[in-house]
């Protein structure tokens, strides 16, 4: 299995995809959100530099988003391939990648892109909680991904958590900031020729069957 790069906006569904292939095809699932919030829970400066940038939607400076993933992806379980979601963010982190992947002999991977309306987006976010031990996400809004019990991790059994930055107001702010530097990367995907694109508006299953379809194209 190749790397995938998972790029959409917040709530097209990037952490459950992530939570099948991961699965699927036994390979770790990269959050760069969740490197992030890990280290801002770190009593540093650039702790509390990050949980700063967390708190209003913005994005962290590249220097530390690309020092924890580079860390990352140099640990043994990634040798066969990750899931990427939530970085690249920007053109100049998709630069920045690609060059570091060159440095340590690793290819590019599938880029899918996961793509969804604002509205539908905010709704999504309203409702979402997710698994504090494994990392899968639920919602208490959407059907089919609600757990089934209410509050509680259907594989963990622990209590689920609501993200702090999981609010309306905070939703616009990174909707806003995903239009303005993101979006960009889809343009510079395409151009490259290696974008596949992906309606994840409708169901988290007509998600996977496209996504795999891609993925079983790819490998071809
Ligand atoms: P996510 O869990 O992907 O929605 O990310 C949550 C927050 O982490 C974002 O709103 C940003 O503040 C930060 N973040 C995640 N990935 C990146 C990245 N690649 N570059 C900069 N900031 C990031």
């Amino acid at each position: 299995m190749k790397s995938i790069i998972l790029i959409a906006p917040p709530a097209a569904g990037k952490g459950t995809e992530a939570a099948i292939l991961k699965e699927r095809y036994n390979i770790p699932h990269i959050s760069t959100g969740d490197l992030l919030r890990k280290a801002s829970t770190e009593n540093t400066e650039e702790g509390l530099e990050i949980k700063e940038e967390l708190e209003h939607g913005a994005l962290v400076e590249d220097d530390i988003v690309v020092k924890l993933l580079r860390e990352r992806i140099l640990e043994d379980d990634c040798k066969d391939g990750y899931i990427l979601d939530g970085f690249p963010r920007t053109v100049m982190q998709a630069r920045i990648y690609e060059n570091m992947l060159k440095s340590i002999g690793k290819d590019l991977g599938v880029v899918i892109y996961l793509n969804i309306d604002k509205e539908t987006a905010r709704n999504r976010i309203i409702g979402r909680i997710s698994c504090p031990k494994c990392g899968k996400v639920y919602n208490t809004l959407v059907e089919g991904l609600k757990p089934q019990m209410e509050g509680i991790c259907d594989t963990c059994h622990v209590a689920l958590y609501k993200r702090t930055d999981d609010t309306a107001a905070t939703f616009d702010e990174r909707f806003n900031t995903y239009v303005n530097k993101t979006s960009k990367l889809i343009d510079y995907y395409k151009a490259k020729g290696v974008l596949n694109t992906v309606d994840s508006s409708i169901s988290k299953e007509h998600t996977d069957l496209q996504v795999e379809r891609i993925l079983k194209n790819d490998n071809n």
